[in-house]
């Protein structure tokens, strides 16, 4: 059977993997696959291609007999809330998160406003591979509606959150879905708001998607200039949210991660759900409070489900999607921002200091090439060959590649999702001894891939 999803819904570029059709017939299999019945919540980002989508995505749910709320422009997270605050049975988004322009993508959500499952989207795939798109006769097509959420999603935010002082933030939108909302919620709360790249443009001029350093060299001067007390950049549907101290340094997301996960913590032996490639700093913070962690896959919805599993209090990975549980089960920048801006007026501290009372793990990164098709046979090889090259290993993670907990730091080895390399990745307290268990790993990885075929 063919596949349409990926690690984060269907995605590609507009006119080849993502076309008009293709949307008509994803809106019209999720409506088949909901029984011809019910109601679906619709949102899109800015991007130029969105508007076309979101038609045919209608277009394809109406004619499948489901009834649509259309959200309009939105970030991602509010399409999962408004899932449950109107009671539909499951939510679209439309978009390409951080990926370039020229992209975009399509997102389902269930009616706990979960992102589908592998397992949920199998089903979508199955009925769309199997021409089994089942379209209502006349008389039973559904009615779409607009429907505007967004104050209803930032009172749910605000209610349950209060700042005892006013904060100073700068807020980078990058021209995506968080200017209709991270600037008002954070005025709401009383903070004082300056925003950058905050009107919507499908061209996104401001800067590169992604809220990794290279891309926020503006925001982080603006911080610094304007004196804020902290510094926050979205990606282009703002289900992601990263950091920057008011010394006007990006946080490191592995250190973040920790310091909200040990901030989430209330009673000891309670859970927190991170993925294979986070840092030990996440382990340190989250012992200190008599937590417990949890690792799963990479992936938002792996964190999703474990979150649900566990009952964890929160949930995160490395690349600044942040879950918590207790407003919804989707990653949620805006949220975020409060969770941090909460963070610093519990504490008293700057995000500097929490930062720095951190250790560093030093962290390297390789990668071997190896193709698509034979990454299942090499990492089926490697495990035992590992296992022997790292004695005294602690533990052995087998969940997504392979990840080896040693005294001293861990190691991973995992393919790429996208691309045609398997990669090393290995923490240790020292560089040199990083360096040195990348070392070792490569050249076990460099040898299977050399040898089997
Ligand atoms: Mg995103």
């Amino acid at each position: 059977m063919g596949k349409l999803f990926g690690t984060s819904g269907v995605r590609g570029v507009v006119g080849e993997q993502v076309t008009p059709e293709l949307a008509i017939d994803l809106g019209l299999a999720l409506a088949t696959h909901l029984g011809n019945s019910g109601s679906v919540v619709l949102g899109k980002d800015p991007r130029t291609s969105s508007d076309m989508l979101e038609s045919c995505l209608i277009s394809g749910l109406l004619s499948g007999g489901c009834d649509v709320k259309r959200l309009g422009i939105v970030p991602t997270p509010v399409v999962s809330f408004a899932v449950r605050h109107l009671g539909a049975e499951a939510g679209v988004m439309i978009t390409a998160s951080h990926n370039p322009p020229e992209y975009n993508g399509i997102k389902f959500w269930d009616s706990s406003g979960m992102a589908y499952t592998s397992e949920q989207e199998e089903e979508i795939e199955a009925i769309y591979f199997g021409k089994k798109l089942s379209p209502v006769a006349w008389d039973k097509i559904g009615e779409a509606e607009s429907v505007d959420v967004i104050q209803a999603y930032m009172e749910k935010i605000t209610g349950a959150v209060s700042l005892s002082k006013s904060y100073k933030v700068v807020v980078d939108c990058g021209n995506g879905a968080g200017a209709l909302v991270t600037p008002y919620l954070l005025r709401k709360l009383g903070c004082k708001v300056v925003t950058l790249n905050s009107h919507l443009d499908g061209f996104f001029p401001g800067r590169g998607l992604e809220p990794s350093p290279e891309n926020l060299g503006e925001l982080c001067e603006v911080v610094k200039s304007v004196g804020a007390d902290l510094g926050i950049a979205h990606d282009g549907d703002a289900d992601r949210a990263a950091a920057v101290d008011e010394m006007g340094r990006v946080a490191q997301p592995d250190k973040l991660l920790g310091l909200i996960s040990a901030h989430q913590l209330r009673r000891k032996g309670e859970v927190v759900v991170t993925t294979v490639d986070a840092s030990s700093v996440v382990d340190n913070c989250v012992a200190e409070r008599g937590g417990k962690v949890v690792r799963t896959r990479v992936g938002d919805v792996s964190v999703a489900a474990e979150i649900k599993k566990h009952r964890a209090v929160f949930g995160g990975e490395p690349s600044s999607a942040w879950i918590f549980p207790g407003v919804h089960l989707a990653p949620d920048g805006p949220l975020a921002a409060v969770k941090i801006l909460e963070m610093l007026d519990s504490t008293g501290k700057k995000l500097s200091e929490l930062l720095d009372a951190l250790p560093e793990y030093p962290t390297v990164r390789q990668k071997v090439p190896c193709p698509n098709e034979r990454k299942a046979g090499v990492m089926k090889k490697l495990v035992p060959m590992l296992k022997k090259e790292f004695p005294g290993v602690a533990e052995v993670l087998t969940i997504d590649g392979i990840r080896l907990g040693l005294k001293d730091g861990w190691v991973l080895v995992r393919p790429s999702g996208t691309e045609p390399y398997i990669r090393v990745t290995a923490e240790g307290k020292a560089p040199a001894r990083a360096r040195e268990m990348a070392g070792k790993a490569v050249k076990v990885l460099k040898a299977v891939v050399g040898t089997s075929s």
